[in-house]
C-alpha cells in the first residue's frame, strides 16, 4: 500500500475532524520518523509536545512492555500494586500533596474545573452552583464541553451550543482584566496556560504569572494552571510556571506525561483543595491504571535523567537567534516568538494566495515535518532529545524553503509593480 491508500482508507472511514499533513507515519526513533515509502523526516511537532522523550524512547517502551505482560487494568474498585509507587514519585517530582490520575489533557481540565467549584463550595463557602471560573481568549483546554464551553475559537466552539455556565473570558495576558473579573466574590478559580501553545505560542509579558497569582491570593481564588503542552521541560525549565516562581495551586500535565506512549494526564494539589473531592465523586475507568504508573515514572525520570529541560532551554535560543536572522532578512517573515523548544515563526501573506500550509508542505518535501495553526503561524516544537547537528540541520531546511517562498514572492510582487 502507497501513502495514497493509507490516506483514501481514513478518508473512507474515519470521521473528518481533522485535515492532516499528506504523510503517512509508520515508524520513529527520537526526533525521526519514517513515511510507508521508507522517506526519513525530522519531527518538528513531537505530537504537539506528547513526545518530548523522543518517539520510542528505550526505557519508557520497556517499562510499557513489561508492566503489560503484568498487569494492566484493575479498575479502581480495587487497590494495584503500582499506583501507590506513582502517586508518591510524581508528588514528591512537583511538591504536591496529592495526585488525581486521569487519561488525555481535556479530562486533566475538567478535573480542576470540578475540583475549584468543589473547593468553592466546600472551603470558600460560595452559594451552591453560583461557582465562577475565569478563563482567556484564545485558550485551549481541549475538547469537552467544559473545555470548549471556555474557548473563544469559532471553530472549536461554533454549532456545539448551549455553552456550560459560569465562565468568565478576560482577554489573556491583561492583569488589568484579571483584577476586575476578581472583584466577583463568586470567583473560585483562574484557568490559565503559562504560554498559549495552540493559540500559536503567545508568551505574555514577564511577571504576568506572579502578579496573576498574587492577585488571586489576595481574593482567595485558586491558580490553575495548565501545563499540558508547556510543562514537562518544553520552554526550558520542568514547568513553564517555574521561569516565574510560580506554584500553581492546581497544576493539570497530559501530554509527555507518557512520552507519547498512551493518554496519561494528572492533576496535583494539596490536601486542602484535593480531598474536597470524596470517593464515588469523581474518576475514571483508566485513571491510575498500573500501566500508566509505571510508564509515566519512566518518562519523567527520562526528563531529569536526561536534563531535556537544560537542552530545550539552549538549544530553544539558539533556535529563536537563527529564526531572529531569518526574519530580519526576509519580507516574509514577521517574528520568530516562544520559549525553550515551544517556538513560532508568523508568516505575512505570500503572493499567489499561499500561506503557511503550502510552507509546511515544502518543508515536508524536505524531510521536516511542522504544522500550521491559525492561518499564518508555524509552530516548531522537536523532540526534546535533539542535537545541536540535528538543529543544524532543521535550520537549514526551514532557511532554504522559506528563501524560496521570499524569492517567489518577490518576483511576483515585482511583475505586477
Ligand atoms: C493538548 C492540550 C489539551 C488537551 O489534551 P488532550 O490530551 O488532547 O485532551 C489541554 N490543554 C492544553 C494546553 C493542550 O495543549
Amino acid at each position: 500500500m502507497t501513502s495514497q491508500d493509507y490516506i483514501k482508507l481514513e478518508d473512507k472511514y474515519g470521521a473528518h475532524n481533522y485535515h492532516p499533513l499528506d504523510v503517512v507515519i509508520d515508524r520513529g526513533k527520537g526526533v525521526w520518523v519514517w513515511d510507508v515509502e521508507g522517506k526519513k523526516y525530522l519531527d518538528f511537532l513531537s505530537a504537539y509536545s506528547a513526545v518530548n522523550q523522543g518517539h520510542c524512547h528505550r526505557k519508557i517502551i520497556n517499562a510499557l512492555t513489561e508492566q503489560a505482560n503484568k498487569l494492566t487494568l484493575t479498575s479502581r474498585a480495587f487497590y494495584n500494586s503500582v499506583l501507590g509507587e506513582y502517586e508518591k514519585y510524581i508528588t514528591e517530582f512537583f511538591g504536591y500533596d496529592k495526585v488525581l490520575p486521569m487519561n488525555t489533557g481535556v479530562e486533566g481540565d475538567e478535573t480542576a474545573i470540578k475540583l475549584a467549584r468543589k473547593w468553592g463550595y466546600d472551603v470558600k463557602g460560595i452559594q451552591r452552583d453560583e461557582a465562577k471560573i475565569i478563563f482567556c481568549e484564545g485558550n485551549f483546554h481541549g475538547r469537552t464541553m467544559a473545555a470548549i464551553s471556555a474557548s473563544t475559537d469559532p471553530e472549536c466552539r461554533d454549532g456545539f451550543g448551549p455553552y456550560l455556565p459560569g465562565f468568565e473570558i478576560i482577554p489573556y495576558n491583561d492583569l488589568e482584566a484579571l483584577e476586575k473579573a476578581l472583584e466577583d466574590s463568586n470567583v473560585a478559580a483562574f484557568l490559565v496556560e503559562p504560554i498559549q501553545g495552540e493559540a500559536g505560542v503567545f508568551v505574555p509579558d514577564e511577571g504576568y504569572l506572579k502578579k496573576a497569582h498574587e492577585l488571586c491570593k489576595a481574593k482567595n481564588v485558586l491558580l490553575i494552571c495548565d501545563e499540558v503542552q508547556t510543562g514537562l521541560a518544553r520552554t526550558g525549565k520542568m514547568l513553564a510556571s517555574d521561569h516565574e516562581g510560580v506554584r500553581p495551586d492546581i497544576l493539570i500535565l497530559g501530554k509527555a506525561l507518557s512520552g507519547g506512549v498512551m493518554p496519561i494526564s494528572a492533576v496535583l494539589a494539596d490536601d486542602d483543595i484535593m480531598l474536597t473531592i470524596k470517593p464515588g465523586q469523581h474518576g475514571s475507568t483508566f485513571g491510575g491504571n498500573p500501566l500508566a504508573g509505571k510508564v509515566a515514572i519512566a518518562a519523567l525520570e527520562v526528563l531529569k535523567e536526561e536534563k531535556l529541560a537544560e537542552n530545550a532551554e539552549e538549544l530553544g535560543q539558539y533556535f529563536r537567534n537563527e529564526m531572529q536572522k531569518l526574519v530580519d532578512e526576509m519580507e516574509i517573515l514577521t517574528l520568530v516568538r516562544g520559549k525553550g523548544l515551544l517556538n513560532a515563526i508568523v508568516i505575512k501573506p505570500i503572493a499567489k494566495g499561499k500561506t503557511a500550509w503550502d510552507v509546511c508542505l515544502e518543508l515536508k518535501n524536505n524531510g521536516l515535518l511542522a504544522k500550521p495553526t491559525h492561518g499564518d503561524i508555524i509552530r516548531f516544537a522537536p523532540p526534546l532529545v535533539i542535537t545541536k547537528e540535528e538543529i543544524d540541520w532543521a535550520i537549514e531546511r526551514i532557511r532554504k524553503v522559506l528563501i524560496q517562498f521570499e524569492e517567489e514572492n518577490k518576483l511576483v510582487t515585482e511583475e505586477s509593480q
